[in-house]
């Protein structure tokens, strides 16, 4: 198989959607998400818990099978790629998850741990393989005798940064960061944010950031998509996003974290209400109850994702204040 010309984005995902059943009642945990992610770009994943970001990270990697939409991967469709043939495609992207000591066996040496999808894959022969899983130890800043210690005997970053070694052992074009330091220290986190920051520009390597925390995302992210109930509700730059967020929702999202430039300090926009029940979303646009500025087509109609012009240029929101003129 032949992959895609160089200029044609890495992941096309359109109209994806997951639904759930349970209790007679329909959970859309995706409800309708697109995007284009170009090679080596970083997409930075926010929005609170429960609004469908691990969904859309597992969904586009097929460990979750979707209930409808498309997903192609490098010039290839594999919304439909039999188990078999994921297995195959999976090589080329790869998953991090938030709990490192969850997704690492404990009962494994951490040479066995990172080299596993090489001997899976059948990769080089034994000695290749050993000298590969010693760069990879190397290119995650940890030490050369880390290849024959044990999970437990590692500190929770240490633990992140041997979980992404073996997310890289096969060099994949695609790494989904579900949470990655969500888990860790605050003192920690930032280490292992500018860990995946070099190694993407080393690596070329293409991102899809998640978290719910915007301070974490804001440095990595070439685009933020800001999501809301199971939809994309504004995506666009990282940098005009965060300097005038359109969304009423990305606006409140942002206001929680402080600005670097005091004088540009943001009010505090505090959400009123809790998140709805993602199984009994408000009818209209879904963030409704809970928006300042609402009008009343917002109850009625749901906003499309579509372009509008901003503060800091033209970016995708689905709002119909930005209707208007
Ligand atoms: P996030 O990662 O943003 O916190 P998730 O993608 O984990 O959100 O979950 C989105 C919604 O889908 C939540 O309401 C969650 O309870 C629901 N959900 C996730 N996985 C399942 C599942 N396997 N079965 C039923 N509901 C699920
Ligand atoms: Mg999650």
């Amino acid at each position: 198989m032949t992959a895609a010309p160089a200029h044609a984005p890495l992941l096309e995902v359109r109209d994806l959607a997951k639904h759930y059943v349970a209790r007679g009642a329909t959970l859309r945990a995706l409800d309708g998400v697109s995007f284009d992610l170009a090679r080596g770009e970083v997409l930075g994943i926010v929005g609170e818990s429960g609004c469908g970001k691990s969904t859309l990270g597992r969904t586009v990697l097929r460990l979750v099978d979707p209930t409808a939409g498309s997903i192609r991967f490098d010039g290839e469709d594999i919304t439909a790629l039999s188990r078999r043939d994921m297995v195959r495609r999976r090589r080329d992207m790869q998953i991090v998850f938030q709990d490192p000591f969850g997704s690492l066996n404990p009962r494994h040496r951490v040479a066995e741990i990172v080299g596993e999808p090489l001997e899976v894959h059948e990769v080089g022969d034994r000695a290749g393989r050993r000298a590969r899983v010693a760069e990879l130890l190397d290119l995650v800043g940890l030490a050369s005798d880390a290849g024959g210690k044990y999970p437990h005997e590692f500190s929770g970053g240490q633990r992140q940064r041997i979980a992404i070694a073996r997310a890289l052992a096969l060099e994949p074009k695609l790494l989904v960061a579900d949470e990655p330091v969500s888990a860790l220290d605050v003192s920690i986190q930032s280490q292992i944010i500018n860990l995946l920051a070099e190694l993407r520009q080393r690596l070329g390597l293409a991102m899809l950031f998640i978290s719910h925390d915007l301070s974490v995302i804001r440095h990595v992210s070439d685009r933020i998509a800001v999501m809301y109930l199971g939809r994309i509700v504004e995506i666009g730059p990282a940098a005009a996003l965060f300097d005038a967020p359109a969304h009423p929702y990305a606006q409140a999202l942002l206001s929680a974290i402080p600005h670097t430039d005091p004088a540009r300090r943001r009010e505090r926009i505090i959400l009123s209400g809790e998140l709805p029940d993602p199984a009994n979303p408000p009818p209209g646009c879904a963030f409704h109850t809970r928006c300042r500025q609402a009008l009343p087509r917002c109850v009625g109609e749901a906003p499309l994702l579509a372009a509008r012009r901003t503060a800091t240029g033209t970016r995708m929101v689905a709002c119909h204040l930005h209707d208007v003129g």
